[in-house]
C-alpha cells in the first residue's frame, strides 16, 4: 500500500515539477550513460577475430530487427557466460559465452533474442520506474538504488549499483532483469526471425538450448532466471522453424552456421 502511495505522490510532484513519465529518448539516453560507465569499468576483448565475428552478428542481427536505434557492441573480456542488450540498442557480448554456443549462427539466436528484448521494450516500465525516481527526487531515487541492491545476486551488480545516480538506478534495475515468460517467449520467436533475416540457419536457435545443457547449465543469467524450461523453450524454437525458414530463405544472403567459434 504504502508503495502506491509512494508512486501516485511522485507522479504528482512529478508534474508539479513538469515532469512526465520518462520518453524512449530519456530511457535510451540514460542507457547510454550507464553503457559508457560499463566501456571504462569492463575489461574490452582485443581479439581481433571473436570482435570481429561479434560485430558482424550484433549488426547484422540488429539491422534485420528494422529498429532505428543507435546499435553498438562490445565484447568484454570475462569468464562469465552472458550477453545483452540495452534500451536503445547498446549491445555487449562476454567471451564467457563463445565457446558454449560453438557456432556464430548460435550467437546470432542468443542476440536475436537479447535484441528483441530492447525492439519489443520488454522491462519499460520497470526502467522508467527507475528513471523517474531519480528524475523526481532523491527518496524515490534510493528507493530504486536500495531496492535494487537488495535484489542484487552477483558482484556485478553490486558493482554496477556504484554508479550511482540516474544511470546506476537504470543499471541496476536493467541488470535484475526479470522477464515475464511471456517476454522471454515472445523474445525467442521474435529473435528466431530476426536471426532468420539476418541470414543465420534458425535450426541454430534451439540448439543453443542443448549447447549450454550440455556446458553443465551455463546460460545467460536472464536466460536461467525464467519460467519456461529450457526443455520447453527448445520444443517451441523447433515448433516455429517453418516460419523461421521463410525468413532465412528470403534474406539477402545465407551464411548458414556461420564460422565456428
Ligand atoms: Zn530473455
Amino acid at each position: 500500500m504504502s508503495l502506491v502511495l509512494l508512486t501516485s505522490c511522485s507522479t504528482k510532484v512529478g508534474q508539479k515539477m513538469g515532469l512526465s513519465e520518462p520518453t524512449d529518448d530519456e530511457i535510451n539516453s540514460v542507457a547510454v550513460k550507464a553503457y559508457e560507465d560499463i566501456k571504462k569499468k569492463e575489461k574490452i576483448s582485443k581479439n581481433k577475430r571473436l570482435t570481429k565475428m561479434v560485430e558482424r552478428v550484433a549488426f547484422r542481427v540488429a539491422k534485420a530487427s528494422g529498429e532505428n536505434f543507435n546499435w553498438e557492441v562490445i565484447l568484454i573480456e570475462k569468464d562469465e557466460p552472458n550477453a545483452w542488450c540495452m534500451p536503445g540498442g547498446k549491445m555487449a557480448v562476454y567471451t564467457g559465452i563463445l565457446p558454449i554456443l560453438k557456432t556464430e549462427g548460435a550467437l546470432a539466436a542468443v542476440m536475436g533474442h537479447e535484441v528483441a528484448h530492447a525492439t519489443k521494450k520488454h522491462g519499460k516500465q520497470r526502467y522508467a520506474r527507475a528513471v523517474r525516481g531519480q528524475m523526481v527526487g532523491m527518496g524515490i531515487g534510493l528507493a530504486a538504488i536500495v531496492g535494487g541492491q537488495l535484489l542484487c545476486k552477483t558482484q556485478k551488480c553490486k558493482m554496477l549499483s556504484a554508479i550511482g545516480g540516474v544511470a546506476g538506478a537504470f543499471a541496476v534495475t536493467f541488470f535484475d532483469r526479470k522477464f515475464s515468460r511471456s517476454d522471454e517467449t515472445e523474445a525467442d520467436q521474435v529473435g528466431q526471425i530476426y536471426m532468420a533475416k539476418a541470414g543465420y540457419d534458425p535450426a541454430e536457435a534451439p540448439k543453443v538450448w542443448e549447447r549450454m545443457g550440455a556446458a553443465g547449465g551455463k546460460a545467460p543469467p536472464e536466460f536461467l532466471s525464467t519460467h519456461p524450461a529450457s526443455g520447453r523453450r527448445k520444443e517451441n524454437l523447433r515448433s516455429w522453424l517453418p516460419e523461421a525458414n521463410r525468413y532465412y530463405q528470403n534474406a539477402p544472403q545465407q551464411y548458414g552456421t556461420g564460422e565456428n567459434i
